[in-house]
C-alpha cells in the first residue's frame, strides 16, 4: 500500500474508531511496512469494541509484542489458533514459558495444522532436554567398506524400531501358521521337540513380490518371541573389502549367538552366491561357504537363534541354500488377497485421524494387485491430501473415503510384473514343485 493511501485510511479511521475491518486493513498495512510504533498509535486510538474482530485483534497482538508490550499482546490476542500462537510468543517473551508451553500443546492438539517447529524448539530450548534411551534394544545394520572388527559392530547399532507382532501383519494366515509351527514353537518348547526326536535348526526362506510383508513378518516373528531382531542386507555384507565380508559375517553370527533370543534376518539372499561370471566370484564363493558353515553350525546348536531369509528372486538363489538344516523350508509370501487388503488398510489407517465413513471393502475391491507397501503408499497419499487441506483451510479434517479414492488415481499396483516372471518359472522350471504355491495362487486369482 502506498504512503498516500495509508495516510488516507488512517484519517478515515480517526473518523470512525469503531470500524473493525478498517482497523484490520490499516494494521496489516503497518505490519507490512514494519511500523509497529505506528500500529501502537492506531491501537491506542481504537475503540476496544474493534478487538472482537479476530483479524484486527491478531494484528494488534503481534504489533504490541513487537513493540515490547507483551502483557497487552497477551490480553488482546483473539481466541483462535493463530491468536493462541501469538499469545504463546508473548508469554514466552516474558518468561512465562510453562504457560506458553501448555497453551502451545493444547492448541496443536486441537489443530495440528498450526504446528510451528521453530516456535516449538524455542520453547523447548529454554529447558534442558532429557535424552531418554530406548529400552527396546538396538538394531543392527551393516555398513559397507570399512575395516571394523567384531568389537566395532557396536558402532553400527541403530535404535530399534518399535516391536511389531503378527497382528500387525495383514493376511498371510498360512505363512504365519507355518512360521509359528516350524520355528516359534520349537524355539519355545525345545524339550518337547527333542523328546519326539524332531530335528531343530534350519531356517525359513520367504519369497514373493517386493513390499508384501517379508521383512515385516520377520520383524513380527522376533516380536512374537520377544527376541532381538537383526536385519541384514546381504548386499551390505558383500560390498566390503575382500576378507572383510567373511569377518563381518562371522561377527554377525557371533553377535546373534551372544544376544539370545534373537532373530537373524537375511534379506536379498540371492545376492549370496551371485550369478556365475560375476567378478566377485572367488570372494563370493568363500562367503557362501562360510555362510553355509555358519548355518550348518546352527543346525547342531541353534539355541535361541532363529534364522529367516528373504528374496524377491527365488530363481537366482543358490540351491545349496535349500539343503536340510539350511533354508530347508521355503514359503511363498503372496500379494494380499481381498480379505488381506481389507486388513492391511485397517492396519495402515489405525492411529491416524480417519472419518467413520471409510469403507475399506470398497477400496480393497479396487486394489487388486496392490502389495502391502502399495496400500501403505495409498494411505500415505491420502494423509498428504488431508494435511494439504488442513494447511489450506486452517480446519483439520480426518482422512475420508474421498481422499482415499483420489489417492487411488495416483498409486499403481506393483506386483503384476513379478507375477508374470514368476509364472514363467513356475511353468517351465518348477523343479521339485518348488513353485507350486505360486501356481496355486495364479490359478485362484485368474492369471494364466
Ligand atoms: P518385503 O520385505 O516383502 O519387500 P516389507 O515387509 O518391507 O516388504 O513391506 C514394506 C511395508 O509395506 C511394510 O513396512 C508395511 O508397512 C507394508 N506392508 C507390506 N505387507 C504388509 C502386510 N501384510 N500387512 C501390513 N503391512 C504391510
Amino acid at each position: 500500500m502506498d504512503h498516500a493511501t495509508l495516510t488516507a485510511l488512517r484519517s478515515a479511521l480517526r473518523m470512525s474508531p469503531d470500524n473493525a475491518e478498517l482497523t484490520g486493513v490499516v494494521l496489516q498495512a503497518l505490519a507490512d511496512a514494519n511500523d509497529s510504533a505506528g500500529a501502537v498509535l492506531v491501537i491506542d486510538a481504537a475503540n476496544s469494541k474493534v478487538w472482537k474482530n479476530s483479524d484486527a485483534a491478531l494484528l494488534a497482538s503481534r504489533a504490541l509484542l513487537k513493540d515490547g508490550q507483551a502483557e497487552r499482546a497477551i490480553d488482546i490476542a483473539p481466541d483462535t489458533p493463530e491468536g493462541a500462537l501469538a499469545k504463546v510468543r508473548a508469554l514466552h517473551s516474558v518468561d512465562r514459558t510453562d504457560e506458553a508451553r501448555e497453551l502451545y500443546s493444547a492448541t496443536i492438539a486441537d489443530s495440528a495444522a498450526f504446528e510451528d517447529v521453530e516456535l516449538e524448539s524455542d520453547l523447548k530450548s529454554t529447558v534442558p532436554m532429557v535424552v531418554k534411551l530406548r529400552a527396546d534394544g538396538p538394531r543392527l545394520r551393516v555398513i559397507a567398506n570399512d575395516d571394523t572388527g567384531a568389537d566395532d559392530l557396536n558402532t553400527l547399532l541403530e535404535p530399534q524400531e518399535d516391536s511389531v507382532a503378527f497382528k500387525d501383519v495383514g493376511g498371510l494366515t498360512n505363512v504365519k501358521k507355518q512360521i509359528r509351527k516350524r520355528i516359534i514353537l520349537p524355539f519355545q518348547k525345545p524339550s518337547l521337540f527333542q523328546k519326539f526326536k524332531k530335528k531343530l535348526g534350519g531356517g525359513i526362506l520367504m519369497y514373493g513380490p517386493p513390499g508384501c510383508g517379508k521383512t515385516l513378518l520377520a520383524r513380527a516373528t522376533a516380536g512374537e518371541c520377544d527376541a532381538e531382531f537383526f536385519n541384514i542386507a546381504i548386499s551390505d555384507v558383500l560390498d566390503m573389502y575382500i576378507g572383510e565380508s567373511e569377518r563381518k559375517l562371522r561377527a554377525l553370527f557371533d553377535r546373534a549367538r551372544s544376544r539370545t533370543p534373537s532373530v537373524l534376518f537375511f534379506d536379498e539372499i540371492e545376492a549370496l552366491g551371485g550369478r556365475r561370471g560375476n567378478q566377485r566370484e572367488a570372494t563370493s564363493a568363500r562367503i557362501v561357504s562360510q555362510f553355509l558353515a555358519e548355518l550348518d553350525g546352527f543346525s547342531q546348536d541353534n539355541k535361541g537363534v532363529l534364522i529367516l531369509g528373504a528374496t524377491n528372486v527365488p530363481w537366482s538363489v543358490d540351491p545349496a541354500f535349500r539343503r536340510p538344516g539350511r533354508f530347508d523350508r521355503v514359503l511363498f509370501v503372496p500379494p494380499p488377497d481381498f480379505e488381506a487388503r481389507v486388513e492391511i488398510l485397517h492396519i495402515q489407517l489405525a492411529d491416524r485421524p480417519i472419518s467413520d465413513a471409510i469403507d475399506a471393502a470398497v477400496l480393497a475391491k479396487r486394489t487388486s494387485g496392490f502389495s502391502g507397501a502399495d496400500l501403505e503408499n495409498l494411505v500415505e497419499t491420502a494423509a498428504d491430501l488431508a494435511i494439504e487441506q488442513a494447511l489450506e483451510t486452517g480446519v483439520e479434517s480426518p482422512i475420508d473415503q474421498n481422499m482415499l479414492l483420489e489417492a487411488l488415481l495416483e498409486v499403481r499396483p506393483t506386483t503384476t510384473e513379478w507375477l508374470t516372471t514368476a509364472r514363467n518359472y513356475a511353468r517351465y522350471a518348477n523343479e521339485g514343485g518348488q513353485y507350486d504355491e505360486v501356481l496355486d495362487f495364479l490359478k485362484e486369482h485368474g492369471k494364466r
